[in-house]
């Protein structure tokens, strides 16, 4: 009998691709999300799938699914800086109590549950590379604090269901991920200089541009998790790309892929953005026997293919979320 996981955020960018994994491995999958960031455009190619069925849901309500569970993946939650300035509550409320919920559905069905935790744990890091045993350096009250704060909220009590009840949990923290699917005006780096570039619109830096990301391409990023959940390894573990780039120098690597005769501008660096981040993987690779595959240059040029063929609307539609019914007037 094929094994069944439930997976939430399933219409974004990483949930997206777990359900297509899932699918592909065997499983019966079901997916879920409240669609407040998430596209139904990321898994309409599953929905003739007999092994896959779909509910919007919002998690952070009771969750109540009929019949055995083995596995549970929790990936909703916004994730771009962008969206949880516009939706700070609900960035709080899913990682909180969207995560208690399904820490108890988990326990219920004696499921293992993975939980998306993220390098935003660290903060802006006064430790480089990242391991996992650093504490991390948050400014709880800032702007970044809500998406921040309930991700470790979300470590501690997944870890607290772990020793108090014996169920089976595995924390990823994943850092900076990119390829097809990405919402393209979530505000996050990649998706945004591509659409410039598209657009024929300058290219915005923030800051002086000296701050480092390290890419991960998404499929690396699926495969990383795929083997934790797999794994018995209850501690967090980092899956990312070390790979490590300056905004700057990224931004030239665009101009080259995309060959725009746009030019760099730059603007005010947004409160708390992180000055640094590169994971270290050597947990990852010691315990999962995991590391990425993909390297940068191949990795843009699928995502860039991926944004190239979007519709014009789709490209000059300053966001194609709408919040506007969660927003406080
Ligand atoms: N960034 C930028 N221009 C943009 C969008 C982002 O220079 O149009 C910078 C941002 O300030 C940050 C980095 O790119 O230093 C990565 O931002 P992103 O929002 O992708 O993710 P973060 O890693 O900050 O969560």
């Amino acid at each position: 009998m094929s094994k069944r996981i439930l997976i939430t955020g399933a219409a974004g960018f990483l949930g997206s691709h777990l359900c297509d994994k899932f699918i592909a491995e065997g499983y019966e999958v079901i997916g879920m999300d409240n669609l407040i960031t998430g596209d139904l455009k990321n898994i309409e190619h599953l929905f003739g799938d007999e092994n896959f069925v779909f509910h919007t849901h919002d998690v952070t309500n009771f969750v109540h699914i009929p019949g055995k569970l083995d596995y549970i993946l929790h990936f909703a939650s916004p994730a771009s800086p962008i969206d949880y300035l516009k939706i700070p509550i609900q960035t709080l409320k899913v990682g909180s109590l969207g995560t208690h919920n399904l820490l108890g559905l988990a326990k219920e069905k004696n499921a293992r549950i993975l939980i998306a935790s993220t390098s935003e744990i660290y903060g802006d890091p006064l430790v480089h590379p990242q391991t996992e045993d650093y504490y991390g350096n948050v400014n709880t009250i800032g702007p970044r604090g809500v998406y921040d704060e309930a991700k470790r909220f979300q470590e501690s009590i997944t870890m607290a269901y772990h020793r108090f009840h014996g169920l089976e949990t595995r924390i990823v923290r994943i850092f900076n991920t990119y390829g097809p699917r990405m919402r393209l005006n979530d505000g996050r780096v990649i998706p945004a200089f591509i659409g410039q570039a598209l657009r024929g619109e300058d290219l915005t830096v923030f800051g002086n541009g000296s701050q480092t990301r390290s890419f991960c391409f998404v499929d690396d990023q699926i495969e990383g998790i795929y083997k934790l959940l797999l794994s018995d390894y209850v501690e967090p573990i980092n899956i990312g790309n070390p790979y490590e780039i300056s905004i700057k120098d990224f931004a030239e690597e665009i101009i080259k892929l995309t060959g725009t005769h746009q030019k760099i501008i730059y603007k005010p660096l947004p409160q708390d953005d992180p000055m640094q981040r590169q994971p270290d993987i050597r947990k990852a690779k010691q315990i999962l026997n995991w590391e990425p595959k993909v390297n940068r240059a191949d990795g843009m040029k699928k995502t860039y293919k991926y944004f190239k063929s979007l519709t014009p609307e789709e490209l000059t539609k300053k966001d194609h979320k709408d919040f506007s019914n969660h927003i406080r007037k």
